[in-house]
């Protein structure tokens, strides 16, 4: 019996790893997700939208559940940073959010050794649910950094499509941090990114957070911002609060007090969060859950969608960085969306339904 339950816990880490090692490896392609997005519905609206709307800058609903009005561009490069994955058309936020990112690309240039970010989704045009990659990011709030440096040399529109995900994780071990890719750098970068009032959360994968809680030495008031979720090896994921004035965002509860070190980061290495999903019970059909529409969201998404676009990307970006590229978005592709789509798998940690 005793051999059993062992037998039966190596093949659930088994799973765990070929799982995580899946997801960084083909840079969390997502196999189960849709290849296009229903018609009709929200997902493939707001996917179809390429400008953002005239207006005020205005998050609608929450991260998971809404849209937005107003969004500006982050510049296809800066001088601290460049964009990824452009057909995707996924630069686009509250300006709260590009301009946080354009600090924390100087911030960790000048003093993390951090020579600049690569940045990858932050939202689509008028936000929005997005067919691939994310169940957040739905009203601007919301980036993805990669925790790969920016190279020396500005990448190619190519280079910027197909440059593979690196995991911080290492092969053939359970939630370790591989130390030939893991830096210092790293640490400091993410805690530059938590030390920003206006950052309320950032999603690492648990064997980050976990390097973090046993070796920063530094201030560790705000390593509480870390939580750790699914995937998230290769990037992490920013959450600013809704900013000053927005009422009509609804806000996520705040991180407990703590760093965030103790019980529930322990849980995440216990086989619990990595056990497959229970067979549903004979004769018992698998319900599909229905596709969200437009009228689910809130009311001012319908009139964020109806309302005229901006004149042009250009006039919509943020700040401009002079002699930025003008990249048109090309038609959005399935192929190498972000790794952060989650497995359907075990219970949930509290962060997991409004987190990702
Ligand atoms: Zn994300």
């Amino acid at each position: 019996m005793a051999l059993h339950t062992t037998r039966t816990f190596q093949t659930l880490l088994k799973l765990a790893f070929a799982g995580l090692l899946g997801a960084s490896l083909v840079a969390g392609e997502v196999g189960a997700e849709q290849k296009q997005p229903s018609p009709g519905s929200a997902k493939a609206i707001f996917g179809s939208v390429s400008l953002p709307n005239q207006g005020t800058a205005q998050p609608y609903g929450f991260y998971a559940k809404g849209c937005m009005s107003g969004a500006v561009a982050l510049p296809v490069d800066g001088p601290t940073w460049q964009t990824m994955r452009l057909s995707r058309n996924r630069r686009w936020g509250n300006p709260a959010m590009i301009s946080l990112l354009e600090r924390l690309s100087r911030d960790a240039a000048k003093s993390d050794g951090w020579p600049g970010l690569l940045v990858g989704d932050i939202s689509q045009p008028r936000g929005g649910p997005m067919f691939n990659g994310h169940a957040s990011h739905q009203i601007g709030l919301d980036a993805d950094i990669w925790l790969t440096p920016m190279p020396a040399h500005p990448l190619s529109i190519e280079e910027r499509e197909t440059l593979p995900f690196t995991t911080m994780l290492q092969k053939n071990a359970f939630l370790t941090i591989n130390p030939n890719v893991w830096t210092e750098s790293r640490a400091r970068l993410l805690m530059r990114a938590a030390s920003y009032p206006q950052v309320e959360r950032i999603f690492v994968n648990p064997a980050i957070k976990k390097k973090m809680c046993d070796t920063w030495t530094g201030d560790r008031t705000n390593l509480g911002k870390l939580r750790p979720i699914y995937g998230h090896d290769s990037h992490f994921h920013i959450r600013i609060k809704c900013p000053p004035g927005s009422t009509a965002c609804k806000p996520q509860a705040p991180v407990p007090a703590d760093d965030g070190c103790g019980r529930p980061l322990a849980w995440w290495f216990t086989k619990e969060p990595w056990a497959p999903p229970k067979p549903p019970k004979p004769g018992t059909k698998p319900v599909k859950p229905r596709e969200v529409m437009v009228s689910d969201l809130p009311n001012a998404c319908a009139a964020v969608l109806a309302a005229p676009s901006v004149d042009s990307m250009q006039a919509a970006t943020f700040g401009g960085a002079p002699g930025a590229p003008a990249v048109a978005p090309m038609a959005v592709v399935p192929a190498a969306a972000s790794d952060e789509a989650l497995p359907d798998i075990g219970p949930v940690p509290d962060d997991k339904p409004s987190g990702e």
